[in-house]
């Protein structure tokens, strides 16, 4: 491990609006940025020093990344596995690859996460649709369950709920397709998560636990300060430590935890930058970004303490203009407070992640104001 210092250059695979807001810090510390991603122009290269136009599994363009900068990290988990073979071999990816491995697996996370003694959610592999059928039989799965895709899931894509009965003929049809668990349905009070820093010195942060309200599987809200007893705070904290440590991961984790009358269960992690961690931008003293960068670069990590109360909003394709991408006059009542954030993208399209409010108004008032919007 080493310390990559300002002025040297970071790569990124993935140019989404992560790697943005990754680009936005390290450049306000003094690195270069280069970002490799499909798309010209795409939401990081705006604000990017150097943007390599290549598909993620393009062995060639993943190694110029590697030659123009000094250390490479990503803003998702699918890395192509050829090209983090590779990159685990030849570049320099503090982050390595055994984390991804394990958390791009629904079954291997939450194998790893219960051999740490932390509670998940009961949990069957289903291979294919032939062990779908010998599981029913043997009446493993019960109700209310619900069937996920092992790989390849996010914002609630590749899942379906099991009630009853009636929707096992859905489940075998996603069994069919893909290998997939089955989980217990977690009777939660909340959704809470924690961003959790660790880095290549082995350096641990977390910051302050964010109360999570998502609609149609969407995250639509954070809250900070998140309305949940000291107790269950600390313990959230606590497990997200013993996760980032166990895994010996390195950067910043979003660990998604259920708060239940029996204490945190953990959902899932994810080895980035997370969307419940966007708040930190405007209320924290370092924001998730910065931490990351520090975490990869060998740099001490920075005080994550909350200066204010604050809210997320995340503003979706379907609540802009989507004709006129610069009108944001539905957005007035959040202006005041609301410290605004959009990723640059071309168009808006529903359930598309356009960019994000961060209310900092006590939790009530700032919910009132977001009410005013129409957007919750
Ligand atoms: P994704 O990768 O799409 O974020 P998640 O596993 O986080 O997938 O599931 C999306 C949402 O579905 C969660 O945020 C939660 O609201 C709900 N959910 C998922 N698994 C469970 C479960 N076992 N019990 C209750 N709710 C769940
Ligand atoms: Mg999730």
């Amino acid at each position: 491990m080493k310390t990559i210092h300002p002025y040297q250059t970071i790569g990124i695979i993935g140019g989404g609006q992560l790697a943005r807001m990754m680009c936005i810090a390290a450049k306000a510390m003094g690195y270069y940025t280069a970002v490799l991603d499909p798309t010209p122009n795409c939401p990081a290269a705006q604000v990017s020093d150097r943007e390599i136009t290549a598909a993620y599994d393009d062995l060639a363009a993943i190694k110029r990344l590697a030659e123009i900068t000094d250390v490479v990290t990503y803003e998702f988990e699918n890395i192509d596995v050829n090209a983090l073979e590779w990159l685990s071999d030849n570049a320099y990816l503090p982050q390595g690859s055994e984390t991804l491995r394990i958390s791009r697996h629904r079954y291997l996370e939450k194998t790893a996460i219960s051999k740490m003694g932390i509670p998940v959610a009961e949990f069957l592999l289903i291979k294919d649709a032939g062990d779908f059928d010998k599981q029913v039989a043997d009446k493993r799965v019960t109700f209310p369950s619900i069937i996920k895709t092992t790989t390849l899931g996010y914002d609630g894509k590749g899942q379906i709920v099991l009630r009853g009965e009636e929707d096992l003929i859905r489940a075998r049809a996603l069994a069919e397709t893909s290998e997939c668990i089955i989980e217990k349905f977690v009777d939660f009070e909340r959704e809470v998560s924690v961003i959790v820093a660790r880095s290549t010195t082995g350096e641990v942060k977390t910051f302050p636990v964010a109360e999570n309200i998502h609609i149609n599987n969407i995250l639509h809200l954070s809250i900070v300060p998140a309305r949940i007893s000291d107790k269950v705070a600390k313990e959230a904290v606590e497990v997200a430590k013993t996760i980032a440590s166990g895994l010996g991961a390195v950067g910043v984790m979003g660990v998604e935890m259920f708060a239940t009358a029996r204490g945190i269960v953990v959902n899932e992690i994810a080895p980035r930058p997370h969307n419940s961690g966007h708040f930190s931008i405007d209320a924290c003293i370092t924001s998730q970004f910065e931490q990351h960068v520090r975490a990869v670069c060998g740099l001490p990590l920075g005080a994550t303490d909350l200066h204010t109360p604050v809210v997320m909003v995340n503003i979706l394709g379907n609540h802009m203009n989507k004709e006129q991408l610069h009108d944001l006059s539905r957005f007035s009542p959040l202006l005041p407070y609301g410290k605004i954030h959009l990723y640059g993208k071309a168009a808006a399209v529903d359930g598309r992640k356009m960019g994000h409010f961060n209310v900092l108004d006590d939790v009530e008032n700032a919910l009132e104001r977001i009410k005013k919007t129409g957007i919750w």
